[in-house]
């Protein structure tokens, strides 16, 4: 059995062509959706990534603002951009990237965005209405996870879903998005001690751990949707994700690729979340 492979590029298009039209229509009545970008210091990776963000933004027609600072920027300075943002009736969302420099608290100033403009669905208060199932932002990758798994047309309806990690940004968002689609979630961690003792009997996994070859071939059901949520490097240095690509599209029924899966989906979900709250304005 070969899988069919779920392509993240594909789907990120069309989802991108339906934010820009949708971000027409608001711009039409002169609320174009807005976006602030805040970087702090001089991260290599976090300048590619923000840079991304903008650009993203701009092919959707969205306003954006890219602010950047020094790495020795006081975090009381951050805090009350982050407060004139928070005021700013052109922007519908604020993100700021991370890492931060070790001095600034990243609890504060993810604590500092208005709820109403959280667009990557970080704070407490975003936490808490994914847990209780009120309308809010959503983490931007584990609702890409969920996108991804919806364009299949499998129902997760009395599936069992297990997710590989629990970080507050991935692993744990995802268990609640797959609970809230109605499948019997299972969480596993670095404590689990058999991972392949709950993955085979997964109708759906998602890793999301960020140690290639965690799932091989026979920790799989075969039929199984995979969602590889990790990013590492190979021997050679290519870009691999969490799974055995190889030799898991020989038993699942559909995977995501690494590149070209979840990656695509979280800065499209970005945007989502921007033109929603956009449109909720
Ligand atoms: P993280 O905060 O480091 O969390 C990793 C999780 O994996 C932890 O919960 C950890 O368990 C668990 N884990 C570690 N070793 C394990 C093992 N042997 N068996 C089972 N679980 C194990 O990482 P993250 O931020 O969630 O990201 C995970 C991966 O996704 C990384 O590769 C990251 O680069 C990638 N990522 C990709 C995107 C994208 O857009 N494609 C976005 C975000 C993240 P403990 O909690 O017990 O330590």
């Amino acid at each position: 059995m070969s899988a069919q492979l779920i392509d993240g590029i594909a789907l990120s298009q069309k989802l991108r062509a339906e934010i820009a039209s949708r971000a027409a229509a608001l711009t039409a009545q002169g609320k174009q959706p807005g976006l602030a970008v805040i970087l702090v210091g001089e991260d290599p990776a976090s300048q590619v990534y923000v840079r991304n963000k903008v650009k993203a933004c701009g092919d959707v027609g969205f306003h954006s603002v890219l602010e950047k600072y020094e790495a020795d920027l006081g975090e009381a300075d951050l805090l009350a951009r982050i407060e004139a943002l928070n005021n700013d009736p052109a922007i519908h969302g604020i993100l700021v990237q991370m890492p931060l420099p070790k001095h600034i608290n990243p609890h504060k100033v993810i604590e500092a965005i208005a709820t109403s403009k959280d667009v990557d669905g970080y704070s407490v208060l975003s936490a808490g209405e994914l847990m209780t199932g009120l309308e809010g932002f959503r983490p931007c990758t584990p609702y890409g996870c969920m996108k991804l798994i919806e364009s299949t047309g499998v129902d997760l309806r009395g599936k069992h879903a297990v997710v590989i990690g629990r970080s507050n940004t991935v692993g744990k968002p995802m268990g609640l998005l797959l609970l809230q689609a109605n499948a019997t979630v299972t969480i596993c961690h670095s404590a689990t001690p058999d991972l392949g003792l709950y993955t085979r009997q997964a109708d759906v996994v998602v890793a999301a751990v960020g140690r290639r070859d965690t799932l091989t071939a026979d920790m799989v059901k075969p039929g199984a949707i995979v969602i590889d949520v990790g990013m590492n490097r190979d021997d050679n240095g290519k870009l691999c994700g969490d799974v055995d690509f190889a030799g898991i599209k020989e038993v699942a029924s559909h995977i995501t690729p690494v590149p070209g899966g979840v990656g695509p989906m979280t800065i499209t979900m970005l945007l989502m979340n921007t033109i929603e709250s956009a449109e909720r304005k």
